[in-house]
């Protein structure tokens, strides 16, 4: 599964700039145009890096900042400032507040494209994300393996993913848009679509045996992995 960058721009054009070049680049994009909606997008699914930028409406770049470094599910996740400011007062206020990099405006898209593959390897110096675990379960996305109760477990792709997302979700619920779009590629979904998301569940669940019961079903909503 390709890594998941969060592009948090409120000027259209720097926005589709940015996602262009990412996804050009293998990354899959999610995009924010404000603080709030930044912090709703992190908080429904943990991306593998944000890209924020500075000056945001309603809640600036700063603030959406020092937020994730506080909660705990998001303390660690690697963001790199964009900062139309030449000033360097907030270039050090914004790695004092724990963004990892800065990248000033203008800049050239590549040279954020080099930065953001730069701290992800930093973040993880094996190039490997980390290794997720719930009770019975655990999930090591670099050597793309499940255990169950310490025994391997097979899985097709699209299972993996799915229960990689849900694990990843750390008990939020997960929509079968937001699945089918992260797990399927699609950009959105139909009904026999979001059935697809049914019956992959259920067959994830009847493999997990006990530890499937934890996937619950949020009614007309989507799906979520029950945590401790
Ligand atoms: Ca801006």
């Amino acid at each position: 599964m390709a890594q998941e960058v969060l592009v948090v721009e409120d000027e259209p054009d720097i926005r589709r700039l940015i996602v262009l070049h990412l996804e050009r680049d293998g990354f899959r994009c999610r995009t924010a145009s404000s603080g709030p909606e930044a912090l709703r997008e992190v908080r429904a699914v943990v991306p593998d890096l944000v890209v924020l930028d500075l000056m945001l409406p309603e809640l600036d770049g700063l603030e959406v900042c020092r937020q994730l470094r506080r909660d705990a599910t998001t303390a660690t996740v690697p963001i790199i400032m964009l900062t139309a400011k030449s000033d360097e007062v907030d270039r050090v206020v914004g790695l004092e507040i724990g963004a990892d990099d800065y990248v000033g405006k203008p800049f050239s898209p590549k040279e954020l494209v080099a930065r953001v593959r730069a701290v992800l390897r930093r973040a993880r110096p094996d190039g490997a994300p980390g290794v997720l675990s719930q009770r019975s379960v655990t999930l090591d996305p670099s050597r793309h393996m499940v255990t169950l109760r310490g025994r391997p477990l097979e899985l097709t792709p699209k299972e993996f993913d799915l229960l990689h997302a849900l694990l990843q979700a750390a008990g939020r619920v997960l929509s079968r848009e937001h699945l089918l779009n992260r797990v399927w590629g699609y950009a959105r979904a139909d009904e026999i679509e979001s059935r697809t998301v049914d019956v992959h569940v259920r067959r994830l669940r009847a493999k997990l045996g006990d530890a499937g019961t934890r996937i619950t079903t949020v009614k007309s909503v989507g799906y979520r992995f029950e945590v401790d």
